[in-house]
């Protein structure tokens, strides 16, 4: 039913047009012609410009024969990372590679496709289904901005499946970290270090002992916290007045993140308290946890289609973010599946055609559990 051959066209064709967080239009523009061509419309909300982007978030909407049946959507994002311009795709023993010079873009294309794909088939063969929406975000890859400012009264659907994991088809993610910045301006006060050392207040060693005494790296087996970048200082013989300090906090569990964000603070702001430094911290909350029980029917509904494909389903937590994330923080039950990418972020991304395939059976059978409630 999912034609194989069909998929890969689709899948170079859309590759090779580019794309940039920001910067989605042309590709954004082909999925549209592509959804026009299979008779359906495509809604773009209005938020390229406060984005101070050239797309927005592209919402289709695929209506079924079973009104009893809820409402399941599907997303995946237009954007890719860089270098991911005028990429050439090559084939070899079934795999799909970039030549080298390129990423490849599976991520997210892989899932557009697959998207594509199955709802195509559902046309093709008039299977009886709930509503069906698609979302396409734009500017995934730089900071979620799409979904960040996507109006979640868009879509109807309780439940959306964003096809946006790596790894083999068949990994469910249900649990995704929320994520915290925090930013830290140590200013202690400059001196001549030969002449009057004693005059001075060393931002550098305020900023050293205050990251001594914090409990840094794994916390515990849902939170990670790490000091990522230090800069500060201009010559050896001035006492350092300046240093700035970039650190994340990342939890599944919101408690624990708030915890963590407070140690790392109260750690800076005891060390400026006791050297006589100043301390200025700013904390973002860069994207809330994605927190799904194991036992929700968004899972159950993933598993049994991943079994009905005659593979092992796998329900797992990941330590990254996603646009997952974003909508589950707007009362989305938000999903993450694998589409078979691999490698990606790098020149060697790829995909396995039969991965590139399932992904697309996938999101048939998804939607085929959804209707068998
Ligand atoms: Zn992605």
């Amino acid at each position: 039913m999912v034609n194989r051959q069909r998929m890969v066209d689709e899948f170079l064709s859309l590759v090779r047009i580019d794309s940039q967080p920001l910067k989605e239009r042309q590709v954004a523009d082909a999925v549209i012609a592509i959804v026009k061509g299979m008779g359906l419309e495509a809604v773009e909300d209005g938020i390229a410009e406060s984005i101070g982007g050239d797309t927005g978030n592209i919402v289709v909407r695929v209506k079924g024969s079973m009104p009893n049946v809820p409402a399941v959507a599907f997303a995946a994002h237009l954007d890719r990372v860089s270098p991911g311009l005028g990429i050439q795709p090559q084939i070899r023993d079934d795999v799909i590679y970039s030549d080298g010079t390129t990423i490849l873009s599976g991520d997210d294309l892989a899932g557009v496709v697959q998207m594509l794909e199955a709802v195509r088939v559902l046309k093709e063969t008039g299977a009886q289904h709930g509503d069906i929406e698609l979302l396409f975000t734009v500017s995934e890859e730089s900071g979620m901005r799409g979904s960040k400012n996507f109006d979640r009264s868009l879509l109807k659907a309780d439940v959306g499946y964003f096809l946006d994991g790596g790894g083999d088809v068949g990994a469910i993610i249900n649990q995704a970290p929320a994520q915290s910045k925090i930013e830290v301006k140590i200013t202690g006060l400059p001196a001549h270090a030969g002449l009057s050392p004693e005059k001075g207040i060393s931002a550098i060693q305020v900023a050293a002992d205050a990251i001594a005494g914090m409990n840094l790296g794994r916390i515990d087996f849902e939170t990670t916290c790490n000091v990522g970048t230090i800069k500060g200082g201009l010559a050896t013989n001035i006492v350092p007045e300046n240093v700035e300090i970039m650190a994340e906090v990342r939890s599944r569990n919101e408690a624990k993140l708030v915890a963590q964000v407070k140690h790392i603070v109260d750690g800076f702001e005891a060390a400026a308290a006791k050297w006589g430094a100043k301390a200025d911290i700013g904390v973002t909350h860069s994207y809330p946890a994605l927190n799904v029980s194991a036992d929700d029917k968004a899972v159950l509904w993933a598993q049994e289609a991943v079994k009905s494909l005659g593979l092992e389903p796998k329900v797992e937590a990941t330590g990254g973010g996603s646009d997952g994330n974003i909508l589950a923080g707007k009362g989305l039950t938000s999903i993450v599946l694998s589409v078979g990418m691999e490698k990606v972020h790098s020149k060697d991304e790829f995909i396995k055609i039969d991965q590139l395939v399932k992904g697309a059976e996938l999101v048939l059978a998804i939607v085929e559990q959804v209707a068998k409630g």
